[in-house]
């Protein structure tokens, strides 16, 4: 019998390819097996559309191999099949490149290793045990006082002892011999600094607010629906708990359950909590922090079914579940969870597409929704689940707003008085501090006093930036490092010394290191946090306390969990106003709300301050009063008027290229096709451009940008597939970069 199969190649093509394939390997292939298969001379990796079906092969290159192997799972389920079409097409990206790029690093060709399991740490814990009168120790002792905790409490770890019995170990020890107490250790999961992730006790009872939310959600999973769910709760609310009962609801009903989160450090405190609650052999994680083997060990394991709950970062969307009973993804706001290489998707909304393909609810939790989402959850599109008190009582950070323009400042204007007195009482009441500056480097520019010109990168349209620990400029753009030139390069005048111009966190730490001489100063950025050891020492020392003050990048507002700080600054809030982009407010509102909820997580109150020259922005009032609504109705309001998101779709397309002129005729080329088609498909969208990029050149490619406004996202794919269409490719050295929804324009 002639038999032959559609493949969905991972090369740039738009179709997929016939393939014949021998008799024996026809029974391997189903919907979205691995195969190799011959393109252009060489063999490449291709996804089976369906299985083999008889036809005519006169023609047809046989495939070359089946990848995934008889009796083993499939590396990608082929129940996914519509799930990934959809994606492709909604991110109009080639099936076949998006098949393979979902896949961990080394599963796209080559058979996988062994199964790896991330690595564990072990921690001591306490259990209370009746033991012989003889041993027990007598009242009013700490040994005493040990026992009865635990006779409360439950089984606790010893870590979490320290600071209420400091010589806990010696303590435990001894009841231990004395047969009143049992130790065990139990593997935990480390987190960032390396240092074990003690799990949240499990809740004696929900609060009426979790109640209530649970009452609306539990049912949603048992009925293996589709439903989109908006769970809005401020800080510390206890949204996490929910995640837990819906993991533990899909489990019931004989399903799998998948948490997303933005970052790493929030995967491992949600890793620690559900195996600590559910059990080691229930859990698999996948993330950029593990190891490439260890990734492609997790990804098997989930592939055959092995774990019904996983955790992880954005990639984690493309899991191989095949029997899903609810999504959770945190901080549904996280800009992390856009991809900006390769297929430019945001995790976020493949997460809701995956739950209608696969039948379940998927719950959105966070404390500041997107823009987006929020109004899609006013139009009762998501079903909103709102949580608004902090479980522990802790009390909202104190929110003070300093105006620039009329403020008393020092250390060369970044420091107003307010801040810096609220910085020394904070640190005499042996509190933490955290300064918030959004540009790392010593100054964002070296400007000539001759002719006024800045230093600016050989291969990019930016200055570069003056970093003074490295004795260099650097660009922040494409990473070029060259060393602080004598002269300007551009006048060659020597005499007039370049000037340092703006602020950066390394400027801003020597500036404090001068102001309080007895201050401990840190700083977390990329510079100081280069690589996985540097972060772990920097969180290491904040958590111990032997840190004072950190300055921080927008690193230091995200997931850590830093229980000591009293105060947060934010040393330039127009920093986030000012970007030349309809997304700037919503930034800035997220962020001041997120540093707030850094402020004094754990007891006291914190308290924040916001140094800003524009003291009436929207963002910064309603970040400053607690109240959502003052952000959100203005901002739709503005939105709308403007046609952007959640309005208009934006689509935005970038043409690459060395020459100039080449790169901008093919951007001007494209932008007349889109006029046409839009013509012809929908008049009321808009095409905006061609026009250089907002950095015109980087890494010597230059950059044109074109922007299709239109009501819908079905119709902004149709005018860009028939533009394309007419268009034909970009000629030979220039490159499109299709980017759907994007984040940055
Ligand atoms: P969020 O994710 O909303 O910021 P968390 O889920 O981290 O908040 O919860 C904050 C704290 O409250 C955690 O320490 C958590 O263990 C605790 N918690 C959550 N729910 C309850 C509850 N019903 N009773 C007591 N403590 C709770
Ligand atoms: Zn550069």
């Amino acid at each position: 019998m002639n038999l032959r199969v559609e493949v969905a190649v991972a090369a740039p093509l738009w179709r997929s390819l016939s393939y014949r394939v021998a008799p024996e390997l026809a029974p391997l292939i189903k919907p979205l097996t691995r195969l190799l298969v011959p393109l252009r001379g060489k063999d490449r990796l291709g996804f089976a559309l369906g299985p083999a079906e008889p036809g005519d092969p006169e023609g047809l290159k046989p495939i070359s191999d089946v990848l995934d192997e008889a009796g083993e799972p499939q590396l990608i389920p082929p129940s996914l099949l519509n799930f990934f079409s959809r994606a492709a097409a909604y991110y109009q990206a080639p099936l076949g490149q998006t098949l393979a790029w979902s896949l961990p690093a080394g599963l796209g060709g080559e058979s996988a290793g062994a199964v790896k399991a991330p690595g564990r740490a072990q921690v001591a814990w306490a259990a209370w045990r009746q033991g012989p009168p003889e041993g027990a120790p007598r009242p009013g002792t700490q040994a005493a006082a040990l026992l009865e905790h635990l006779h409360e409490q439950g089984p606790l770890a010893l870590d979490s002892l320290r600071e209420r019995f400091p010589r806990v170990l010696a303590l435990a020890r001894k009841l231990e011999a004395g047969g009143w107490l049992s130790l065990t250790h139990r593997p935990v999961v480390k987190d960032l600094t390396g240092r074990p992730i003690l799990p949240e006790p499990e809740p004696a009872a929900y609060t009426e607010e979790q109640q209530a939310a649970l009452e609306r959600l539990l049912p949603a999973i048992s009925a293996h629906k589709f439903e989109p769910f908006l769970l809005y709760g401020v800080t510390g609310s206890g949204k996490t708990e929910m995640y837990v009962a819906a993991c533990r609801a899909a489990m019931a009903a004989g399903r799998q359950a998948l948490v997303l989160a933005p970052e790493i450090g929030l995967c491992l405190r949600l890793e620690g909590l559900l195996k600590d609650r559910f059990g080691d052999d229930k859990v698999a994680v996948l993330h950029s922090g593990l190891s490439p083997a260890v990734r492609r060990g997790q990804w098997l394991a989930i592939a055959r079914g092995q774990a019904p709950l996983v955790v992880g970062a954005r990639s984690a969307v493309f899991a191989p579940l095949e029997r899903l009973g609810v999504i959770c993804l945190d901080e549904e706001q996280d800009e992390s969870y856009k991809q900006n290489d390769r297929l430019h998707y945001q995790a976020r909304d493949l997460a809701l597409l995956r739950g209608q393909e696969q039948d379940c609810p998927v719950l959105l939790g966070t404390a500041t929704p997107a823009v987006t989402t929020y109004w899609r959850a006013a139009q009762g599109k998501l079903t909103r689940l709102t949580l608004s008190k902090r479980v522990k009582n802790a009390v909202l950070p104190v929110m003070e707003v300093v105006d620039l323009r009329s403020a008393g400042r020092l250390g060369g204007g970044f420091l107003s008085v307010q801040l810096k007195q609220a910085l020394e009482q904070n640190v005499a009441e042996g509190r933490q501090a955290i300064l918030f500056l959004n540009r790392r480097g010593f100054a964002p520019a070296l400007i000539c006093p001759a002719c006024g010109r800045r230093v600016g990168c050989p291969a990019c349209s930016v200055s570069l930036t003056l970093h003074k620990e490295q004795n260099a400029l650097v660009c922040h753009t494409c990473g070029h490092h060259q060393p602080i030139p004598a002269a300007c390069p551009a006048c060659g005048q020597s005499e007039a010394e370049l000037k340092p111009l703006g602020l950066g966190t390394e400027q801003v730490e020597a500036t404090l290191a001068e102001l309080f001489p007895a201050m401990r100063l840190g700083r977390l950025d990329r510079d100081a946090a280069a690589n996985p050891t540097q972060l772990r020492k920097v969180l290491g020392a904040v958590a111990k306390r032997e840190l004072d003050v950190i300055v921080g990048t927008q690193m230091i507002t995200k997931g850590h969990h830093l229980p000591g700080i009293g105060l947060v600054g934010i040393l330039l809030a127009d920093q986030a106003l000012g970007l030349p982009d309809f997304r700037a407010a919503e930034r800035a509102y997220t962020l001041i709300t997120q540093a707030a909820g850094r402020a004094g997580r754990e007891g006291e109150a914190g308290r924040v301050i916001v140094q800003t020259y524009d003291p009436a922005h929207h963002a910064l009032r309603a970040a400053l009063a607690h109240d959502p609504a003052l952000f959100y109705e203005p901002e739709l309001e503005e939105r709308q008027a403007l046609g952007y998101p959640p309005f208009a779709r934006l689509v935005s397309l970038r043409l690459e290229g060395a020459s100039e002129t080449a790169t901008a005729a093919a951007a001007q080329n494209l932008a007349r096709a889109l006029e046409r088609a839009k013509h012809k498909l929908e008049p009321r969208a808009r095409i905006l451009g061609p026009a250089p990029a907002p950095i015109a050149r980087i890494q010597s490619r230059w950059r044109w940008l074109i922007l299709i406004k239109s009501p819908g996202a079905g119709v902004a794919a149709s005018i860009l597939r028939l533009a394309r269409h007419q268009a034909g490719p970009p000629p030979a050295g220039v490159r499109l970069v299709v980017d759907v929804d994007p984040l940055n324009l």
